[in-house]
């Protein structure tokens, strides 16, 4: 088992179950990448000012939900950064709120979360943020072959029913409403990804916020969150090799894009508590000396 997953199951026992799930993804429309970039560079070009610009957005999300409190008052955080195939850094955080500011009832979902459109006239700037980062696929009958999609099922559940939140569950309230152009297709409700209106508008890019509803979804959240980097079969063929030996022309690599590169040159990933793992010869060493010192 990896050994982060065991600590982040330790910090499930001393601060109780975490509350939000968020996930933030960079967006490499951001204007502070594209005013940095040089005649025709493109973002993939420079990996060095994404990952820069993403840490900077980080840091201010943190300060936003851990600082300012907008969650409310949140006592423990873990969070990991990953790295799409095509290198675009996204952070997955855990976070765990004190008893006042838990989340209890639909109102309290309702108050952080939505997984609705918003009106184009009342608000037309969260409109074209939402339909440009906040929908689902499309897949199903509208696109079988998106990433998601396994034996014909959608695995991420998509789309999602129409209904009112349950107290205590996660099933946001998604009203049936006239459909909505999104790329090539007409989209409604039932393909938004849950968000928080006031993160989506500050940070114009894909900030997925989700309630955890149960243990089993903490620890589900917590393995894949850690499943560990990404890896690469690569196999080495000499014809004029005699003695082939199939087993040693096989290499066990590690996949890592250019603004992961970056990303673990210039940072690392935090978590809000340190934990650290006693040895079982160590506790007998520290109660044997305990006892002495009495
Ligand atoms: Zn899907």
């Amino acid at each position: 088992m990896h050994q982060n997953y065991k600590v982040a199951m330790a910090m499930v026992r001393k601060f109780g179950r975490p509350d939000l799930f968020v996930t933030f993804t960079c967006n490499l429309t951001w204007v502070d990448i594209s005013n940095v970039l040089e005649g025709p560079q493109r973002p993939e070009d420079r990996p060095d000012i994404v990952v820069r610009v993403f840490k900077m957005k980080l840091n201010e999300l943190f300060d936003d939900i851990i600082k300012r409190n907008l969650f409310g008052r949140v006592i423990s955080y873990i969070y990991v950064t990953e790295f799409q195939k095509r290198g675009l850094p996204h952070a997955h955080i855990l976070l765990t709120l004190d008893s006042y500011s838990k989340i209890r009832t639909k109102d309290d979902i309702d108050k952080y979360v939505s997984a609705e459109l918003t009106d184009p006239i009342a608000d037309p700037t969260l409109f074209q943020i939402i339909t440009r980062c906040m929908f689902h696929g499309p897949c199903g009958t509208l696109n079988p072959n998106s990433p998601c999609m396994r034996e014909g099922m959608c695995t991420k559940q998509y789309p999602k029913k129409t209904e009112e939140n349950v107290n205590g569950y996660p099933m946001y309230q998604r009203k049936c409403t006239e459909y909505v152009r999104v790329g090539r297709h007409d989209l409604d409700n039932r393909w938004v990804i849950p968000y928080n209106p006031w993160l989506s508008k500050k940070f114009n890019a894909h900030i997925n916020v989700e309630v955890c509803a149960s243990i089993k979804r903490v620890k589900y959240l917590y393995k894949y969150m850690y499943k560990g980097h990404d890896a690469e079969s690569i196999r080495f063929e000499n014809e004029n090799t005699l003695d082939h030996v199939e087993i040693l022309s096989f290499l066990d690599g590690r996949c890592v894009s250019a603004p992961e590169a970056m990303w673990r040159l210039n940072e690392l990933s935090e978590k809000s508590h340190t934990v650290v793992q006693v040895a079982v010869h160590f506790l007998f060493c520290l109660s044997r000396w305990t006892r002495r010192g009495s």
